[in-house]
Formats: structure tokens, sequence, C-alpha cells
């Protein structure tokens, strides 16, 4: 089994093989994690909540689901669900604007950049940000088409497992976003922490 520690704010690339099992754990309990995933033999081929929620029809992932790539191929199928369905696949990728655009100044890490570095080390230049899913984020649509994010439930030790469909690359940030926002909470109180991911 190859574990591998995703340090607060910070993002780490991984190489899973066809028919391995990836699990990924908020050990401290409703930290977001920005996922996502490339076909290993082509990069330009990447995983897409948009493309999966028309075969699925839901926005949020679900156990059971398969999730697909822009070509509308299997890339990976959830197997288990250890968030009780606290995940989101239409929330963008932060990035240094969406902190300025809520008036932080100077750099900030952010899930995009998160995401260049972890490409980067293997190699791979990445000049698209896909959308990711955002594993253990709390956000709901009310039915007059309103976005929320109430507090986060999710608690320690909650994980998510996939089964891979494809020789991958996954990416797994730590979102870094720490700021006050009412009405907007992504990360727990206690600020960004680390995650678990594991090859199992
Ligand atoms: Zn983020």
């Amino acid at each position: 089994m190859t574990a591998i520690t995703v340090p607060a704010r910070e993002g780490r690339a991984i190489e899973v093989r066809e028919g391995q099992r990836l699990r990924i754990t908020t050990p401290k309990g409703a930290q977001a994690a920005d996922f996502f995933a490339y076909n290993a033999r082509n990069v330009g081929e990447w995983l897409s909540p948009n493309h999966t929620w028309v075969t699925t029809f839901c926005v949020k992932p679900r156990e059971g689901d398969t999730l697909i790539s822009r070509f509308r191929r299997p890339m990976l199928t959830i197997v288990k669900d250890g968030a009780a369905g606290v995940h989101d696949m239409m929330i963008a990728a932060c990035d240094q604007f969406r902190y300025e655009f809520f008036g932080h100044q100077g750099p900030h890490a952010s899930c995009s950049e998160n995401l260049c570095v972890a490409m980067r080390r293997l190699g791979h230049a990445i000049d698209v940000i896909p959308q990711p899913i955002n594993f253990f984020t709390n956000t709901r649509v009310e039915p007059d088409g309103r976005f929320v994010s109430p507090p986060n439930p999710v608690p320690p030790g909650a994980f998510v497992e996939m089964k891979a469909l494809m020789d991958l690359i996954c990416v797994v940030s730590s979102c870094p976003f720490d700021l006050n926002v009412d009405g907007w909470t992504i990360n727990a109180d206690q600020g960004p922490t680390e995650l678990l991911v594991e090859l199992i």
C-alpha cells in the first residue's frame, strides 16, 4: 500500500494503475480535497464533472457513480463514500484571482497552482485548469438556483474511495481557502489541514 500525506495548502500527484483503488481521507475533517484525474497516456484527456453529471443525472458525485473524461470515457468509479455525500463538482478550483476578488493582497496558495506544480513534478506542463471534484465541501443549490455553502459537517476520518478504470495520474489539493467570507464555509474553522491519499 502506498500512502501520501498532502500537507495543508499543498497538492500532490499520484500515478494510479487500472484496477487500483485510491482513497482520500480528511484526518481532521472538513478539509476540501480538490481532485483532478488525467489519462496517464494522454494528459489532454481529463476527468470532467460537466460530462459526468449528464450521465449520472446528479450534480454531486455519489457512491456507485462512474466518473468520465471530457472524451466521455470511464475513468473512475466511486466504490465507497465515507463522507455521507458531502461533495461538490461545480466550484472551479481556487486561484490567485479568486483570492484577490475577496480582497486578499499579495500571493496566496491555490488549488490551481497546486495542480500545476504537482503535474510539473511529473514533467507535464498544464495550461488548462479542469473543473475539479471538490470532495468534502458542503454546497447546495436552492430551488431558486442560488448556490450556498452552509457550515461543513464532514467529521474527522471521512473518506472517499475510487477504483481506476484506466491508468491515471491523479492530483489531490488540500484547498488553501482560509478567508473569512460570510456564508461561504469551505474548510473548517480550524483552517486548511492535511489530507491522506492511499493506494490500496
Ligand atoms: Zn482551493
